[in-house]
C-alpha cells in the first residue's frame, strides 16, 4: 500500500472537516430567524395635555410629526417567539402594560417574559391614564379624554402584535454596538455653563446598541437601536417624538424599505444639551442615526437562532414617609406645586386611613438572542445601572429602560445618597409615599444576576465577583 494514498486521505479529511466548521451555508440554518416589523400610528385625534413637564398649562396646539407605536416579532429556530413594542410615548404605567400583557396571552399566549413594553420618553407625548396626574392641572373632561385615549391605545397595541405575528419571514439578526455624544449629565453638569465648558462631568454611557433584522437575501427590513438620554429638546405644544422621532424618521429616508424603532436606555439623568428648538431635536436625531447607519455599513456577525427569555419581578421597598409636621409644610409651601399638591394627597390619605405602599414589584427582563443579551428594566432608571450590568455581563450587552411598567425613577445608591431630583423629590412627581430604601441597587442587580443565572447567560466569573 502506498503510504502517500493515507496522507492523501488525511490530507482531504482535514479538507473535509474544515468545510463544514467554517463554510457558512452548510450551517446556515442556525442563523435563520422568523421576523416581522409592523407600526400603528399613535397621535391622538383629541386635543390632549402634552406629557412630561408640570409647567404646561394648556392643550395640545399641533403634530410637530406623527407618533408611532413599533413592533418587532422574532422567531428563533425552535419556535421561541419575542415581541419588541417600542413608542413614542412617556411611559407606560403598570395598569396599561398589564391589559396589554393578559390580553396577549389570552390572544396570542405570549408571556410577559416574551413582549418588551418599551417607551421612548418622550415629553411631546400625550398624559396617558393613572399617569403623573399630581403634576397636571387637568379637569374631569380632559381626564376622560385621557382614559378614552388610553383605552384606545391598548387596543392598537394589542391589534399591532396580532398583525406583526401574522406577517414573519426568514431573517437574519445583526446586532452591535455604535457610540454617540450628545448626552450630558444632568446632575453634575451646569446647563448655563456648558457654552464655556471644556470639560463635561459623567457618569456617562455613550453606546448606541443596534439589532439589525435582514431578510435572507441580505435586505435590510428593520432596525431596532437605542440610546440613553433623555427626550427633553422640546417642551413645546406639539406632538413629537422628540430626537429619538427625529431620528426614526432620518433613518427610514436613508433606507426607505426599513422601519426603525427607538428604544431608551439608562436615560434618567442624561439630558440633551444645549436643548429647546427643533433644530436642536433635529440635530440630535441626525446625529443618532449617523451612528446608527455606521453600524449598520460596517460588517458584524449574525446572530446563531436561539432565544431565551425571562422575566421577574423584584420588590423593592419605600424608606418611611415623611411625618406629618413635615407634610403639613411642604403643603403650605407654594413654591413648587406639584410638591404641594402631593403632600396635600398624602395628607389626605392619612386622614381617611389609607395604608401606603410599603414595595413595589419591579419588573426586569432579560432577552438572550445567540450570544447577544439584552437586560430591559422597568421606570426611569439612572446611568450608574448600564455601567454596572456592563461591568458584570460585558461591554458588548443592550440594557434598555422605561419597560413595561414606568412606576418612577430608579436612582443608584450614590444618587439615592446625593438626593436631588432623580434621588428624592421625583418621587413626588409619581405619587410615591417615599424614597426608595438604599437597597434599591443591590436588589436590582442581584435579580438580574439570578434571572441570568437561570436562563444560562454566560457571566464572567471574574467580573460576578470583582468589587
Ligand atoms: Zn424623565
Amino acid at each position: 500500500m502506498n503510504p502517500y494514498d493515507n496522507r492523501a486521505k488525511v490530507v482531504v479529511l482535514i479538507f473535509f472537516i474544515s468545510f463544514i466548521i467554517w463554510n457558512e451555508p452548510i450551517f446556515a440554518q442556525t442563523n435563520v430567524w422568523q421576523a416581522g416589523v409592523a407600526r400603528v400610528e399613535i397621535t391622538p385625534k383629541d386635543s390632549l395635555w402634552l406629557a412630561g413637564y408640570a409647567s404646561r398649562d394648556h392643550v395640545v396646539e399641533g403634530t410637530l410629526h406623527k407618533l408611532w407605536a413599533k413592533a418587532l416579532a422574532i422567531k428563533d429556530g425552535n419556535g421561541e417567539l419575542g415581541v419588541l413594542i417600542t413608542a413614542d410615548l412617556l411611559g407606560l404605567p403598570k395598569s396599561i402594560s398589564d391589559n396589554i400583557r393578559t390580553q396577549c396571552k389570552k390572544k396570542y399566549n405570549l408571556e410577559k417574559s416574551q413582549i418588551i413594553l418599551s417607551s421612548s420618553h418622550t415629553h411631546s407625548g400625550p398624559v396617558l391614564s393613572e399617569s403623573l396626574f399630581v403634576v397636571y392641572p387637568l379637569t374631569s373632561e380632559q381626564i376622560e379624554k385621557i382614559d378614552s385615549y388610553s383605552v384606545q391605545l391598548e387596543k392598537q397595541i394589542i391589534d399591532l402584535i396580532g398583525q406583526v405575528l401574522e406577517n414573519m419571514l426568514p431573517s437574519q439578526l445583526y446586532s452591535n454596538n455604535g457610540v454617540v455624544r450628545f448626552q450630558v449629565n444632568r446632575r453634575n453638569n451646569d446647563a448655563s455653563e456648558l457654552t464655556v465648558q471644556t470639560h463635561l462631568n459623567g457618569p456617562n454611557d455613550y453606546a448606541v446598541p443596534v439589532l439589525e433584522v435582514r431578510k435572507t437575501n441580505g435586505d435590510l427590513f428593520a432596525t431596532a437601536f437605542g440610546y440613553a438620554c433623555h427626550p427633553t429638546v422640546l417642551d413645546s405644544y406639539q406632538w413629537s417624538g422628540d430626537y429619538p422621532g427625529f431620528s426614526q424618521l432620518a433613518l427610514e429616508e436613508l433606507y426607505p424599505d426599513m422601519t426603525a424603532l427607538f428604544f431608551q436606555g439608562c436615560g434618567a439623568d442624561q439630558n440633551p444639551l444645549p436643548r429647546h428648538s427643533v433644530s436642536l431635536a433635529k440635530q440630535y436625531g441626525q446625529e443618532l442615526a449617523i451612528a446608527v447607519e455606521r453600524v449598520i455599513e460596517d460588517e458584524s456577525e449574525s446572530i446563531q437562532s436561539v432565544l431565551v427569555t425571562g422575566y421577574s419581578e423584584v420588590s423593592l421597598y419605600f424608606a418611611s414617609p415623611p411625618d406629618k409636621e413635615t407634610l403639613e409644610r411642604i403643603s403650605e409651601d407654594t413654591t413648587v406645586v406639584y410638591q404641594q399638591k402631593w403632600a396635600k394627597q398624602m395628607l389626605r390619605k392619612m386622614k381617611e386611613g389609607q395604608s401606603l405602599p410599603t414595595s413595589y414589584p419591579y419588573p426586569v427582563q432579560i432577552w438572550k438572542l445567540g450570544n447577544q443579551t439584552i437586560i430591559a428594566l422597568g421606570g426611569e432608571v439612572v446611568i450608574d445601572y448600564a455601567i454596572a450590568l456592563k461591568r458584570i455581563f460585558g461591554n458588548d450587552i443592550f440594557v434598555m429602560s422605561y419597560c413595561n411598567d414606568v412606576m418612577g425613577y430608579i436612582p443608584s445608591l450614590r444618587v439615592l445618597r446625593e438626593g436631588g431630583y432623580e434621588g428624592a423629590e421625583a418621587q413626588m412627581v409619581y405619587d410615591l409615599p417615599a424614597t426608595w430604601q438604599a437597597d434599591t441597587e443591590v436588589r436590582i442587580i442581584s435579580e438580574v444576576i439570578k434571572l441570568a443565572q437561570e436562563m444560562g447567560v454566560e457571566i464572567p466569573k471574574s467580573k460576578l465577583f470583582q468589587k
